[in-house]
């Protein structure tokens, strides 16, 4: 039976185009720089994110770590949504392992912060405080665009104050996909800019870090501290490489996607759908406790996986097609009939 998995975007299996590219892969040792396909990747990424440079890492949350202990040394602090994945879902790595500091703070409704309380949450100049050196941004934020004015805003402001900034844009291409800019158009506020390969990209493992020399250079130095040091590894960089050339336009039919299924969702009473946050390629609703768990049981009979239970996120994907949403609208409705 053939899943209709909806619980993340990350379950992607590479396709047959991409593995190819993996199996013909030019390798050699990247630890002596030597490999050409890691080379390719992270010259190919510095060019769409139009930044100085940029690094091959083994994940997202190392992609992150790396950036924030580059930008943060012992006792500096970053300032941070309280939901966001860099704070919350990254097993504290900055206060683990860089003795980094965290100074969380509420996300608006859009994702944005308000940037009189990031002004309030800026430590003065004084013994008693960890010294605040980088305000992170996250772009998706639960599927969520942030508007493009605001990047002008929050430049400016940490220009005013003295720090970094650091974007986690694990799906900053579905973010600029939707805003119909090229990724450069958002990257370019940015000190650095973690990019996930993994996820609507679709390779099976990997992320980017772009940024400044400066940052990439030292993220270079971490990412050998913890082990990420590795050697013939464009054998997983030319998943990366097939996915930046092949896979980004196509989010555009995961947006489309999310929206029928959002729409078709909708028609179901019992369901709350929430729209504002159907803009890419995620979709959230509410159900009632009383079936919340029959539900997923339900779908999951039929070969539908979905993530949550009171709470729903639906996301799509490379491996699901429209097909797939109407065969997921119909067992919906037919478990609330
Ligand atoms: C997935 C994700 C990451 C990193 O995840 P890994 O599983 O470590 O690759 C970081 N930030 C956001 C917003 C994510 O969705």
């Amino acid at each position: 039976m053939k899943y209709i998995d909806l619980r993340s975007d990350t379950v992607t299996r590479p396709t047959k185009a991409m593995r190819t590219a993996m199996f013909e892969a030019e390798v050699g040792d990247d630890v002596y720089g030597e490999d050409p396909t890691v080379n390719e990747l992270e010259r190919l990424s510095t060019e769409m994110l139009g930044t100085e440079s940029a690094i091959f890492a083994s994940s997202g949350t190392q992609s992150n770590l790396l950036a924030l202990m580059s930008h943060c040394s012992r006792g500096d602090e970053y300032i941070v949504g309280q939901k966001a994945h860099i704070y919350k879902y990254e097993g504290g790595g900055a206060a683990v392992l860089g003795a980094i500091q965290p100074q969380p703070l509420d996300f608006r409704e859009d994702g944005t912060f308000d940037l009189k309380q990031v002004a309030a949450a800026v430590k003065p100049d004084d013994f008693h405080f960890a010294r605040t050196k980088l305000l992170c941004l996250e772009n998706t934020h639960n599927g969520l665009a942030l508007p493009m004015d605001y990047f002008y805003k929050a430049k400016s402001f940490t220009e005013k104050y003295g720090l970094s900034l650091h974007l986690d844009g694990a799906r900053i291409f579905n973010a600029a996909v939707k805003e119909n800019v090229s990724a450069k158009e958002i990257a370019k506020h940015f000190d650095s800019i973690s990019v996930c390969l993994s996820k609507g990209l679709g390779s099976p493992v990997g992320s980017v870090l772009c940024g400044t020399n400066q940052v990439i250079q030292s993220a270079r130095r971490w990412r050998k501290v913890l082990g990420g040091g590795m050697r013939q590894v464009g054998i997983l960089a030319a998943a990366g490489v097939y996915a930046l050339k092949n896979h980004v336009e196509r989010l555009a039919e995961d947006h489309e996607n999310a929206l029928i299924l959002a729409k078709g969702l909708e028609e179901i009473e019992e369901l709350q759908v929430n729209y504002t946050t159907a803009q890419t390629n995620m979709v959230f609703l509410e159900a009632a406790k009383d079936y919340a768990v029959s539900l997923s049981e339900h779908l999951a009979q039929k070969g539908i996986l979905i993530w949550g239970d009171e709470t729903i996120r639906l996301v799509t994907h490379l491996d699901i097609n429209e097909e797939d949403i109407r065969r997921t609208i119909l067992v919906f409705k037919e478990f609330f009939k």
